[in-house]
């Protein structure tokens, strides 16, 4: 029998209500597997991007928190996000290296910010990828829609081989939302799972647009999870809309699916993805507010936790 949750608090009315939001439900505060930290000067030339995303994408995408480097850092305090992954990502040749150590003195410098690193097919790609995970890497940042490459590149094996050892999740964007790119679409990406089956995946974006090929793909690979970066927001919902009964599917995998945002580069509030996520918990009683607790700390706890 199903029927909405009656133990889900008052969604937050805005980014300053997220913590009282997340002390009605009990939780230390909020761990966000999907957050962007990049050079500034790379980071100018995303926002850039973004000014020109109706031509783009054929939407306007006014990127909310358009602040300095300590203040973005100081928003996730105040929003209550204890624990985050700062993400990078080359979209050629030659960064991944560069990038990954980048990010890596961020972590270390920056309370709250896990360890990344982020990968290209390249020759060398084990190698500054294998001593990142050395280093203490807890999350890999891999998008094949702005990379443009092929995900079952054969320069990538040793790569997906050695994160699948050391059990180092994997953030794929591989969905091909917000537009496709040449080797996006989670069966491209099914055909990696296939030959690594072990490998850890979180699917970014839920696989948008495809959000029933990311089920499918929970279904078939047990090591398989998906982040909520931008799903139901009520931008996404005008472009890519989820299925009406989400709630009831995410039933069966309410365990494997963790909190993502895409701070600082939404072009809207971070409440707003709070507020999505709880309405699918309020949706389903079988999810509620077990399923909050869940997907804002205890999954993406335990998925860099080893
Ligand atoms: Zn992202």
């Amino acid at each position: 029998m199903t029927g909405p949750a009656t133990d889900v608090p008052a969604p937050p009315a805005d980014d300053d209500d997220v913590p009282r939001f997340l002390a009605d439900l009990g939780l230390p505060g909020l761990v966000d597997l999907h957050v962007h930290f990049l050079p500034e000067r790379m980071l100018h030339k995303v926002w850039a991007y973004f000014d020109e995303a109706q031509l783009h994408y054929g939407t306007p995408w006014p990127v909310h928190y358009r602040t300095s480097e300590p203040e973005r850092v100081a928003t996730l305090g105040e929003l209550g996000v204890q624990t985050f992954a700062p993400l990078t990502y080359p979209h050629k040749p030659g960064m991944a290296r560069w990038l990954t150590e980048w990010v890596t003195d961020f972590a270390a410098a920056t309370p709250g910010a896990v360890r990344t690193a982020t990968l290209f097919p390249e020759p060398d790609v084990a190698d500054y990828l294998g001593a990142a995970v050395e280093a203490g890497a807890r999350v890999v940042k891999v998008h094949v829609q702005v990379g443009g490459f092929d995900p079952r590149d054969p320069l990538l094996r040793p790569a997906w081989g050695l994160l699948a050892d050391a059990g180092v999740p994997a953030v794929v964007h591989c969905g091909n939302g917000p537009i496709p790119g040449p080797h996006t679409g989670l069966d491209v990406f099914g055909e990696v799972l296939t030959e690594h089956p072990a490998l850890r995946v979180v699917l970014a974006h839920a696989g948008m647009p495809d959000y029933a090929g990311a089920l499918d793909l929970l279904g078939r690979f047990e090591h398989v999870r998906l982040d909520t970066t931008m799903v139901g927001t009520p931008f996404s919902e005008r472009i890519a809309p989820l299925p009406a009964d989400w709630p009831a599917r995410l039933v069966p995998v309410a365990d494997r699916v963790v909190f993502g945002s895409d701070f600082p580069n939404i072009p809207y509030p971070y409440a707003e993805q709070v507020r999505a996520v709880a309405r699918w918990a309020a949706a389903d009683r079988r999810l509620g507010a077990a399923f909050l607790r869940s997907v804002l700390h205890d999954a993406p706890v335990q998925l860099i936790d080893f």
